[in-house]
C-alpha cells in the first residue's frame, strides 16, 4: 500500500489524525469535510495515496472498479439520493487543489449553487 508520510488524507486513512468517518470498506474511506460547503459535505479517498485523479492508473484494477460504487453507497447512506448530490474532484492550481491525496467531494443536503 503505497503511504505518503507527511500526507493528511494518507493519515486520516491510517487513523493517525482524528475524522469524522462515515464509511471504511474496500480501501477506501469516506469522511465529514471539516469546513463543509453544502449541508453534507463528505469526501471519499483511497486508502492507497496518489496525488489527484490524473494518477488514477496507481490505484490497482480493483480498487478502481470499487471506487465509483463506493462514492454511490457513501451518498446513498448519508441520504442524499432522493434529493440529489454533486460529486467533484480537483485536480491542479487552476482547479484549486488544496490537499495532494485524491479525494471526491459528495456534497448535498439541499440545493446547491450553479456555479460550484
Ligand atoms: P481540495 O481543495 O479539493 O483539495 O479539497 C480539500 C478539502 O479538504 C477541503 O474541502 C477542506 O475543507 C478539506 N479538509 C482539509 N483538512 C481536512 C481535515 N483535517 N479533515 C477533513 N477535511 C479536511
Amino acid at each position: 500500500m503505497s503511504v505518503a508520510a507527511d500526507c493528511l488524507f494518507c493519515r486520516i486513512a491510517a487513523g493517525g489524525i482524528p475524522a469524522e468517518v462515515v464509511r471504511r470498506d474496500d480501501g477506501f474511506v469516506a469522511f465529514r469535510d471539516i469546513a463543509p460547503k453544502a449541508p453534507v459535505h463528505l469526501l471519499v479517498i483511497p486508502a492507497r495515496h496518489v496525488e489527484s485523479l490524473a494518477g488514477v492508473g496507481g490505484l490497482s484494477e480493483g480498487e478502481r472498479a470499487a471506487m465509483l460504487p463506493f462514492i454511490a453507497e457513501v451518498a446513498r447512506e448519508a441520504g442524499l439520493e432522493d434529493g440529489g448530490y454533486r460529486v467533484t474532484t480537483n485536480h491542479g492550481p487552476d482547479a484549486r487543489q488544496s490537499v495532494f491525496h485524491l479525494h471526491w467531494h459528495v456534497m448535498g443536503g439541499g440545493p446547491l449553487s450553479e456555479t460550484m
